[in-house]
């Protein structure tokens, strides 16, 4: 069987949804239609001109016809997948979405076939690692990551945001038309410049994780903790008004007093380690006393960090749940938290 898939004439985004006629499927439909994108309705049965409005365009395919899905998502940005039971659809949609070379988003709520989806699709990639490049130039890429910084910040009325911008492994990959061969400290320095220019125009200030500003072969410290992708020498870059949060999760490596001579704002992080984590507040507070007014001013203070749900580090915390480190109970999120916070009380 075969269909028309002309081109599609729209500079807004095409969107094909599958399982478009189901009930999710036509609130989905209805929602891309109100934001004047345009929606390439996939169902498994031949959809009528009277079944959507005009400007949806119509296709029929089913998920055992490889062949059909590809035509179906010809001219598409993005596809979501709106048909259960997902575990029958999920794959056959994800695998036509990777050779498309589109987006795929799905709707599913049934645990399987999420965690399924996840495992052959999103973790690890070849080269043993979690993340995807992100191109900081491609034209668009900025009209998407400021209105969602925007959304976040309204809706917390904050005057300071977190852009992350740590385990940054791929940059100025060869593949990218737009990156290959630049320096990748550069490319690093100028998204950095521009979220802090976008924050700063609303009065916000920028703060992000350290590790792509430490040379992670000279310290040794690897290529999480630290960079070695060549992205360090951009902490001569970015601008000075931005705040480093320092996270050593092992040891309490002194890296601080590194950032503040490069006249930048310094916070040490911890995660599940106590002894790393007073170890911290111990050297924030000799940083301070043993530093010119100048330099005193950059060492911030400390941050714990946690990376589970916040309502499982209250429930540890609270002792409504067991430690999440059964082999070693104090070398938790809330045992870390409350040993650094102790420590804090007892400074002078
Ligand atoms: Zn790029």
């Amino acid at each position: 069987m075969t269909q028309k898939t002309k081109t599609i004439p729209t500079n807004k985004p095409v969107v094909a949804v599958f399982g478009a006629t189901g009930h999710t499927g036509r609130f989905v439909i209805a929602e891309l239609l109100r934001r004047e994108m345009t929606p390439i309705a996939i169902a498994r049965k031949a959809l009528s001109e009277a079944e959507f409005p005009e400007k949806v365009v119509r296709r029929q395919a089913t998920v055992d016809d490889a062949a059909l899905l590809n035509q179906a998502l010809h001219g598409a940005q993005a596809v979501i997948n709106c048909a259960g039971p997902f575990i029958d659809t999920a794959d056959a949609i994800a695998s036509a979405a990777l050779r498309a070379e589109v987006h795929y988003v799905d709707v599913c709520a049934e645990q399987i076939s999420a965690s399924k989806t996840l495992e052959k699709y999103a973790w690890p990639n070849p080269d043993k690692l979690y993340c995807r490049s992100y191109c900081p130039r491609h034209p668009k890429v900025h009209e998407v990551v400021f209105a969602l910084v925007d959304e976040v910040c309204d809706a917390f009325e904050a005057d300071a945001f977190h852009a992350g911008m740590d385990e940054v492994f791929y940059i100025g990959e060869d593949q990218c038309p737009r990156c290959k061969g630049r320096n990748k400290a550069e490319l690093f320095a100028e998204e950095v410049l521009a979220i802090h220019d976008h924050l700063q125009a609303a009065k916000r200030q920028l703060w992000l994780w350290g590790d792509r500003l430490l040379d992670g072969k000279l310290t040794g410290l690897g290529e999480w903790e630290a960079s070695r992708n060549d992205t360090y020498p951009a902490v001569d870059l970015i601008p000075k008004d931005v705040v480093i949060c320092d996270w050593h999760y092992e040891r309490a490596d002194p890296t601080a007093v590194y950032f503040a001579m490069k006249g930048l704002d310094v916070v040490s992080c911890a995660w599940k380690n106590p002894d790393a984590a007073i170890a911290q507040v111990k050297d924030m507070v000799r940083f301070r006393e043993s530093s010119t007014p100048q330099m005193k001013q950059h060492f911030q203070g400390v941050v714990e960090t946690i990376w589970s749900g916040s309502g499982d580090f209250l429930d540890q915390y609270y002792g409504r749940k067991p430690a999440n480190e059964p082999k070693n109970a104090g070398y938790t999120e809330s045992k870390c938290f409350v040993r650094m916070f102790e420590e804090i009380a007892n400074l002078k």
